[in-house]
């Protein structure tokens, strides 16, 4: 990944085989094999000494995350639901191999009390917090409104839209200047696909919070940013989204491919950066080309 390519052809493209999961999804049973950076993603030393805590951690973009922050220096606490347990243990091992610090922390966002745990094992675990990587979150599909359900509604912003409240609120007496906390929205919350209101509205609001929060904790020193990703191939797509979408996923993009996990991490690790000092309240389009604003 550092040496000068072409990135049209870098990583696989459309077609892919037709696969569907069950949420949240697993990370070895999608082919082609998603790259989150396990033998390509080096380090350079970005992020010397630093705590960080990740939700998502297990799979996808949080995995990508996870092993890039490890290898630029960070220690990780990882947030994942309980059913992820064994791909969490996966990248704790990468985060250990790095001689980094890895604490795990199973457990549902949806529920407040979560959130507020999650927050005081990682500062135990990592004997502070200074990067809260907000990354967790949800996407059902729903093609009509005459499908639409108050309950889908409900589960996407308290898996999406809560914790970003939650988990600041319970990191907040803990950071200090230099802190930096990342969101992930999507170029859904700026260009949203029919199919994916509840979820696009959710992903709208997350760069909206970016920018409200970012106002507020600028004073203390503390930077709030996000990203907002294209298609990535994760257990995200297969898990939600019907085989006929899979099989041209990314095909939309200028780049005319989908993602890999690998290909989002840089733009965290410079969030999470004090190279990053001056940008503030930001969302970053990692989309291939597809022009979000
Ligand atoms: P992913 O499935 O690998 O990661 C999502 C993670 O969210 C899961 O691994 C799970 O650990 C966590 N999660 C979901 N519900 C949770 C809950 N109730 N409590 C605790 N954890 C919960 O998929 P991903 O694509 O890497 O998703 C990461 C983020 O990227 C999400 O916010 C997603 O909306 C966003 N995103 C993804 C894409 C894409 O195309 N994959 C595009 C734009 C944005
Ligand atoms: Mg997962």
């Amino acid at each position: 990944m550092y040496t000068a390519q072409d990135p049209t052809t870098q990583y696989p493209r459309p077609p892919f085989p037709p696969q569907q999961q069950s949420g949240p999804g697993d990370i070895h049973q999608m082919d082609p094999a998603p790259d989150h950076g396990e033998t390509t993603y080096i380090g350079l030393g970005r992020l010397p000494g630093r705590k960080a805590l990740i939700t998502g951690a297990d799979s996808g973009i949080g995995r990508a995350i996870a092993i890039a922050y490890a290898r630029e220096g960070a220690d990780v606490a990882l947030s994942y639901l309980p059913e992820e347990q064994a791909q969490a243990e996966e990248v704790a091992a990468l985060v250990e191999k790095e001689g980094r610090t890895a604490v795990l922390l199973p457990g549902d966002l949806q529920v407040e009390q979560t959130n507020i745990d999650v927050v005081e094992k990682a500062v135990a675990g990592l004997g502070g917090i200074d990067i809260l990587v907000i990354n967790a979150g949800t996407m059902p599909t729903v093609d009509s409104i005459d499908d639409f359900e108050t309950k889908t509604l409900d589960h996407v912003v308290k898996a999406n839209i809560y914790p970003l409240f939650w988990l600041t609120k319970a990191a907040s007496p803990h950071l200090q200047p230099g802190a930096a906390i990342i969101t992930t929205s999507s170029i859904q919350g700026f260009q949203p696909s029919p199919s994916l209101a509840e979820y696009a509205v959710s992903k709208a609001g997350i760069a909206n919070w970016t920018r409200a929060l970012s106002q507020q904790l600028i004073e203390r020193g503390i930077r709030v940013n996000g990203v907002a990703p294209g298609p990535v191939w994760t257990p995200l797509q297969p898990a939600f989204v019907p085989n006929e979408k899979i099989e041209q996923f990314g095909a939309q993009t200028p780049i005319g491919r989908a993602a890999q996990p690998v290909e989002l991490a840089p733009a965290f690790v410079f969030l999470a950066s004090q190279e990053a000092s001056y940008v503030i309240g930001e969302t970053i389009a990692v989309t291939g080309g597809s022009p979000m604003h």
